[in-house]
């Protein structure tokens, strides 16, 4: 049995003790408050079961979680038993590990990050900080207002000289703060409330004793929340460093690359606070092409990441392009080709074919060249390789076929603040599977794929100056700047 904290919300904050736990679980009983996605790395056969509370009422008695987890454990499966945050801080971790001493059954512990350190971090407050304060408590409030509050002796609170976490009591925040005044505290101690603490669309507000209530009130701030009470919350402003480095956070945005290319991007805009929906439009599938020798070619043009990918599938020694210039258009192409040993020796700076054909044309003549690509595509390269009198052979490896799209990811990433495509066959395909793209803002990679928006009647919102991946994300953060 493993009593394992997942931590706040931030999947980069889970240990990396509780993920390999994770992975090796046979069962996993977890709480509403972990991570979205910390169930992720569990295998396949695991059993998930949710013993979670919602809403504040019991969904699963505690006597009944207990005993499960024990019932599992004692057949002799692994067993996690996954709470938010930390498992021994107001989680009932305490319990749980009362409960297998008395059943015999042996357990671990795996601390974690906690929310009431954690959301204010987030928020720029340190829960210590010298010259402000040395001591820090943390406090559970309790989110119904009927329950008497017997547990809490507040003029000892008001009294205690440091930091007061509040985990809970968001929704007698009047009371908790009535309170402290009533003790003693004075009504303009700064006070700040983190909703969603380290989570992409965290939220906090900052504000004293006299009106921390209402000001969370009225913007809105829901559970789950710490309130940090204490000359600390007044540096919410100062070190308040989330926006800057998490820029799309609290935004979603749809990726309809294939699958097996999208996780690059995924990642980079996950970093970035997106929360990110993938909603693949094509799949890639290979052509039955043979491949001819490779030997007379004096320049061969890789276009992109899948036509390296396919090439190499069939050709397995780089040594084949030995004799051959390679051209690699786009830095993914690029790194791609490097993963196959192969140092590309044409890169041009821009990626449109215009371009492309002008760079290679400085350092030509060529005279065989071929060209591996996807089957349908446009004809600007080869037939300006072809006007500047080279021979040039193209060699359809794949195609892109639409994949289906579930009526979940429709909606999903019809309702996603921003919707990417990286091509112009994603557009097509996207429009075919979801019968529109009316919704989110529209990015695109550059003016081919634009044009394939237009086409269909709708307007691009944003396109990317670098015509890759990298370029697509540079051009969303400057809009969700630029509208914030
Ligand atoms: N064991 C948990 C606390 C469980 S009590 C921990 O160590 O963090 C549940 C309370 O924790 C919530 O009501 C809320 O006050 C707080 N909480 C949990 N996750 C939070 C988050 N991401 N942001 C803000 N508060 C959070």
């Amino acid at each position: 049995m493993f009593l394992v904290g997942a931590g706040p919300g931030d999947p980069g904050l889970m240990t990396v003790r509780a993920v390999a736990l994770i992975a090796a679980a046979d069962v996993i009983l977890y709480d509403r408050l972990i991570p979205e996605s910390a169930l992720a790395g569990a295998r396949a056969q695991a059993e998930l079961i949710d013993v979670g509370k919602v809403g504040g009422g019991e969904q699963v008695p505690q006597d009944v979680t207990t005993a499960l987890m024990l019932e599992k454990a004692q057949s002799g499966l692994q067993v996690v038993r996954l709470k938010g945050g930390d498992p021994f801080v107001f989680g009932r971790g305490g319990e749980e590990a009362l409960a297998c001493v008395a059943a015999g059954v042996p357990f671990e512990v795996v601390p974690a990050v906690t929310s009431g350190i954690a959301a204010p971090a987030y928020a720029g407050i340190p829960v210590t900080q010298r010259g402000i304060t040395s001591a820090v408590a943390f406090v559970t409030g309790h989110e119904d207002p009927d329950k008497p509050e017997t547990l809490i002796d507040w003029p000892a609170l008001a009294a205690f000289p440091g930091t007061l976490c509040f985990y809970m009591g968001l929704r007698t925040l009047d009371r908790i703060a009535a309170q402290l005044v009533a003790g003693g505290r004075p009504a303009d101690e700064p006070v700040a409330v983190v909703m969603r603490g380290t989570y992409g669309d965290q939220r906090s507000v900052r504000g004293t004793l006299a009106d921390i209530a209402e000001v969370a009130r009225e913007a809105g701030i829901r559970a789950p929340a710490i309130t940090v009470v204490g000359g600390v919350a007044g540096l919410h402003d100062e070190l308040g460093w989330l926006k800057a480095a998490r820029p799309l956070g609290g935004l979603t945005v749809a990726v309809t690359r294939a699958r097996a290319q999208a996780s690059g991007i995924a990642a980079t805009l996950g970093g970035l606070g997106a929360t990110v929906v993938e909603a693949p439009a094509i799949r890639i599938e290979p052509l039955a092409t043979e491949v001819p020798s490779l030997e007379g070619y004096d320049l061969i043009v890789f276009t992109s990441v899948n036509a390296v990918r396919q090439l190499f599938a069939r050709v397995r020694d780089a040594r084949a392009l030995a004799g051959a210039t390679v051209a690699a258009i786009g830095p993914g192409t690029l790194a791609e080709l490097r993963r196959h040993g192969v140092a590309a020796d044409v890169v041009p700076e821009r990626s449109i074919s215009e371009a492309v054909l002008e760079e290679l044309s400085a350092r030509g003549p060529w005279r065989r060249v071929l060209v591996p690509r996807a089957q349908e595509a446009r004809e600007v390269l080869p037939d300006g390789l072809r006007a500047q009198g080279a021979e040039v052979d193209v060699l359809p490896l794949y195609r892109t076929v639409a994949e289906e799209l579930t009526e979940d990811r429709r909606a999903a990433a019809l309702g996603a603040d921003y919707l990417c495509f990286t091509s112009a066959s994603s557009v097509t395909y996207f429009q075919e599977a979801a019968g529109t793209l009316a919704g989110p803002r529209l990015v695109t990679i550059g003016p081919v794929t634009s044009d394939a928006v237009r086409a269909l009647g709708f307007d691009p919102h944003v396109e990317a100056t670098e015509h890759d991946p990298d370029g697509i994300v540079a051009a969303l953060v400057a809009d969700a700047a630029e509208r914030a």
